[in-house]
Order: structure tokens, then sequence, then C-alpha cells
């Protein structure tokens, strides 16, 4: 296969890191709370990857299942005493405040597998490569980097495949590369259907259509281009959705002219606010993690207690487009 893989100096710790995997017998594949195609698509392909190369190996996928999600794979109910003798893999997840579940640190020993700017330092070998679009699409990197010694199949290329779409937003997001392409495609080559794939990420439930018309007509946007909308749980209540069905409405406000940052933000159950936070340049997640949370440059998250801290996020946000201009 005639394919240059993303970053040689990644070389040696991709190496080191199958190595490493190809020595467990029970691996247990954890990753972020609140999952999103790449989380799932990482965990279950790098499952999948792993199953197909070492069929005698035992692994698991666990976490909170996400009804939206379920069409990608399900999770495993994985018996707490298994931990000990097992290794646990955490993909797409900076820190460990966000790993979904609590028995991963049962198991001796740990590994990260993230694309995430390096937050929280863990596990006995740390994989990082925030130049990469995706979680999914360094684990299909591994693949590409040693294909003699792991295995892909169609299950494994469909999750991967849906991680990368979904992180890219569909290939258009700045962390697009000519390789995330490259990637892509040599996924496809096996047989899933890209379009089911594809069809599935974009179906969105009869209310979630009414809450994007609601964001739509409803968004603030101030002089210098700093967009938000609020959600309250009393909203959502009414059309009968949670927070996890909530995403739909990010990308939406930055397509509005003139939006060059933009916050969403979705009241709790106790009252305070979720907040996703997304940039078309300006640099955000200093932000994000100064009030707790952390994620990408032009993509992160955090949370604001009151609306005193929602107006302390906005003028921020301010500041920071002023600055950037
Ligand atoms: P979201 O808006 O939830 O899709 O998150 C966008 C990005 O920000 C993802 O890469 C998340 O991992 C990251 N992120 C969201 N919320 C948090 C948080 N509370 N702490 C750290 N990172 C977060």
């Amino acid at each position: 296969m005639l394919v240059q893989t993303m970053n040689s100096t990644d070389n040696q710790i991709k190496r080191e890191l199958w190595d490493f995997i190809s020595e467990w017998d029970t691996i247990i594949i954890h990753r972020h709370v609140r999952p999103d195609p790449d989380a799932i698509g990482s965990q279950c392909g790098l499952k999948e990857l792993i199953k197909a190369t070492f069929p005698e190996k035992e692994v698991y996928a666990t976490g909170t299942t996400v009804d939206d999600l379920e069409y990608l794979d399900e999770m495993d109910d994985v018996p707490q005493d298994l931990y000990e003798q097992a290794l646990v893999i955490v993909t797409d997840t900076a820190n460990i405040k966000r790993i979904d579940g609590e028995n991963f640190k049962l198991a001796k020993q740990w590994v990260k597998i993230d694309h995430h700017p390096l937050d929280d330092s863990y596990g006995e070998i740390e994989w990082v490569n925030s130049s990469a679009s995706s979680c999914c699409e360094m684990i299909a990197d591994m693949w590409l980097s040693f294909p003699e010694d792991i295995k892909m199949n169609a299950k494994a290329a469909r999750l991967l495949y849906a991680g990368i779409v979904g992180d890219t937003n569909r290939f258009l997001y700045d962390s697009t590369s000519p390789y995330t392409m490259i990637v892509a495609s040599e996924l496809m080559k096996f047989p899933f259907s890209h379009t089911e794939v594809n069809n599935q990420m974009n179906v969105i439930k009869p209310n979630s259509g009414k809450l994007m018309g609601f964001a739509l007509e409803k968004f603030e946007v101030s002089d210098i281009g700093v967009g938000h909308i609020i959600l309250t749980t009393d909203l959502l209540k009414s059309l009968g959705l949670g927070d996890s069905e909530t995403h739909s409405i990010v990308p939406l406000l930055g397509q509005i002219e003139g939006v060059k940052v933009w916050a969403v933000f979705v009241e709790q159950s106790e009252g305070a606010y979720r907040c996703r936070l997304r940039s078309k340049g300006p640099v955000i997640n200093e932000i994000a993690s100064k009030h707790g949370g952390g994620g990408h440059p032009l993509a992160s998250g955090t949370h604001a207690k009151d609306d005193k801290e929602i107006g302390e996020i906005l003028e921020e946000l301010k500041r920071l487009v002023l600055a950037d201009a």
C-alpha cells in the first residue's frame, strides 16, 4: 500500500504502543463522557482492529450508552473484577476527569491515545497528536503505518470513517488535512456504506429541527462577531430533548454572516450551564480552560455556573476577537 503516514516522528511511539497492546490478553477501552462519533468511533474502531488482529484477546468497549449514537456500535458490560488483569486504553480524552466510567482506576496500566492539545498527562504510554483531525484518524494512521501487523476490516473502517466525518464536520473544518483525506479514502476501500454512515449522521429528530429553528431565530450576535444562544431546560423539556441532542445547533451559528466566535449555553438541571465554544480563527480553548474546561483551539467546551459567568465568558470572547482583529 503506497501511503505516506502522517508524521514519521510519531512512528516510534505508534510501534511502542502497538507492541505494548499486543502483550495484553484483556483490554478495556474507555473514552470521554458525552461521547461524539469520534469518541465512539475511536474506541470501538480500535476494539475491532485489536480483535481482528488478535482473535484470542478479550477486548471491551465501555461507557454510557447514547441513544443517538447506537447506530455506530454498542457498549459492553465489563465486570469490575476484569480490570485487575486488564490494560485500559483511553481514546479521545485529554484529561482524567473527562474519562467516562470509574473502574479504569482499578487497572494496573493505562494508555492514552488523543488528538486534543496535551492537558493532563496520564498513562504508561501517551500518544498525543494535536495536528490530527480526530482520534479516529490517529488510529487509522497506526494501521497505515504497520499494515502488515494490524488487520483492518469493514466494521473497524466504518467506525473510524464515522469519527473522522464527525470531528471534521464532513471535512469542513480547518483540522482537515490532505492526510485526513488519504486516510478516509483508504477506509472507504472497505465494504461498508459510507452513504449510510453520512445519512445517519445527518438525521435529526423532528424536535431537534424545531430547536434549530429556535436557535436561528433567537441567536444574538455582537457587532464584532461574537454569537451566542442560551437554551434553557424549560425549552428543552418542552421539545422533549436532552442535553445530548443539542449538538446539531452548534455549527449553525457559525453559518451566520459576520460571526467569528460563538457560544451555545445549555442549561443543566442543576441551573448551571454547559458551554460549547467554536471559532473561525481566534483561539478559544484558553478561555475554556480558564473556566474549568478545555478542548481544541477552535472547538472547546466548559461550564458556566450562572448568568454572571455567561456574561464573563462573552466579554472574554469579545476581548479575544478585538485582540485578534
Ligand atoms: P463539544 O462542544 O462538547 O462538542 O466539545 C468540543 C471540544 O471541547 C471537544 O473536543 C471536547 O473534548 C472539548 N470539551 C468540551 N467540554 C469540555 C470540558 N468540560 N472540559 C474539557 N474539554 C471539553
